[in-house]
């Protein structure tokens, strides 16, 4: 159970709510798809710098490290990718240089700069596959969810990286973005263990999407080879929409969004589309249900105790189980419960406004003082470390 009432306290355990955004890296945006070209992002203009400053600010309006699905292949300042099989519709003719000028280093510096608030993920060389110059969905598996020739695949990740580097771009991604949502799990031939050997650590999908040979352990979070799966549930509105305004009915811990949803046709405009979201998600989050997470890890342990760990009362303290959540690998011990008074005026219907309490346990089960914690001081949404709310179980 995620909800407690407890002497005249609320408390809960809130879904977590990280925001992802897919498709960031291309120079053109238009669709290519006709031309067996990359489908990109249809985005009516060319890309700029400005669209790395927005996600920047989308990061900072949060208080949350955004994972970035980056496609690089644009980015190609050396024609490498002309040596990769599959990577591009060019094959061996490959040539970027039309998209490489300033602007490649202007948006590396902005994204060296942002690593606060922005966390590149791999999301592709160029989004599919080619075959004889016709393009085939997607990049790493086809469209029945079947891995690509591993030696291919291996290529495609070690040319991520080569663009990284060459780029001056933070290397060392954690986090792969199945193109396309086509993915694989359970499988002999596993892209798990492929991205566990490039040292991926998450990976974000649609479960529903995946070409399971074995069942995902939770309907959340799965694992395999050491990578840990996320849901990424739905997305709210189209690739291609532009400039999107913000709407999203919260079905799980992960908002994903595409570049161009956040971006204006006229870049000096992306910031009010940005705030916008920025807006809706600090509202829609003051409440008992929901916590922005500050990172994926965050998300990660956020989500195994929100879909595993229970709630019970206990003389006026609230236990935590978290058995189950310590069977989930790379789940820390860190979490967050919210507390909110009931009768109060504020975030919701009969609520005063909520405190986070954040957690930190190494035990199978947390004990919490919650009525005590009542009477203590401080404000609304306090993340203090060593509070006065702090567990008293077991360590
Ligand atoms: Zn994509």
């Amino acid at each position: 159970m995620n909800t407690l009432h407890c002497g005249p306290a609320l408390v809960t355990l809130p879904m977590p709510v990280l925001v992802v955004v897919e498709d960031v890296g291309w120079w053109r945006g238009e669709d290519g798809s006709h031309l067996g070209q990359p489908y990109r992002n249809r985005f009516p203009r060319s890309h700029c710098p400005d669209d790395y400053r927005a996600l920047a600010r989308l990061g900072r309006g949060l208080g949350m490290r955004v994972p970035v699905g980056m496609v690089l292949g644009e980015w190609d300042r050396d024609n490498i990718l002309a040596e990769v099989p599959g990577a591009t519709w060019q094959g061996q003719g490959w040539d970027n240089q039309g998209n490489v000028g300033p602007h490649l280093d202007q948006a590396a510096a902005c994204l060296r700069d942002s690593g606060r608030w922005l966390e590149l993920a791999c999301h592709g060389l160029c989004h599919e596959f080619w075959q004889q110059g016709a393009m085939s969905r997607s990049e790493f598996h086809d469209e029945e969810g079947r891995l690509r020739d591993e030696a291919v695949v291996r290529r495609h990740l070690a040319a991520f990286d080569d663009l990284l580097r060459g780029n001056g771009l933070p290397s060392a991604p954690r986090l792969f973005l199945p193109p396309a949502l086509n993915h694989g799990f359970g499988a002999r031939q596993s892209m798990q263990r492929l991205l566990a050997d490039f040292g991926y650590r998450f990976v974000v999908t649609r479960f529903a999407r995946m070409r399971c040979q074995m069942p995902p352990q939770t309907p959340w979070c799965a694992w395999e080879h050491g990578v840990r799966l996320l849901e990424r549930g739905l997305a709210p509105v189209a690739w291609h929409e532009v400039a999107a305004a913000p709407s999203w009915d919260f079905s799980g811990p992960v908002l994903p969004l595409h570049w161009g949803n956040l971006l204006h046709p006229e870049p000096q405009k992306n910031g009010a589309v940005v705030d916008a979201w920025v807006e809706m998600l600090l509202r829609e989050t003051r409440g008992p249900e929901r916590l922005l997470v500050p990172d994926l890890q965050a998300c990660w342990d956020q989500c195994v105790v929100w879909s595993l760990g229970s709630l019970t009362d206990q003389g006026g303290k609230v236990v935590v189980d978290l058995r189950r959540a310590w069977e989930v690998p790379g789940f820390s011990g860190s979490f967050s419960l919210k507390v909110s008074a009931q009768g109060g005026s504020g975030a919701g219907p009969g609520l005063g406004p909520c405190r986070v309490i954040p957690l930190r346990c190494r035990g199978a089960e947390v004990t919490v003082d919650i009525v005590g914690a009542m009477a203590g001081s401080g404000g609304p949404g306090q993340r203090q470390a060593d509070s006065p709310w702090r567990e008293k179980g077991n360590f």
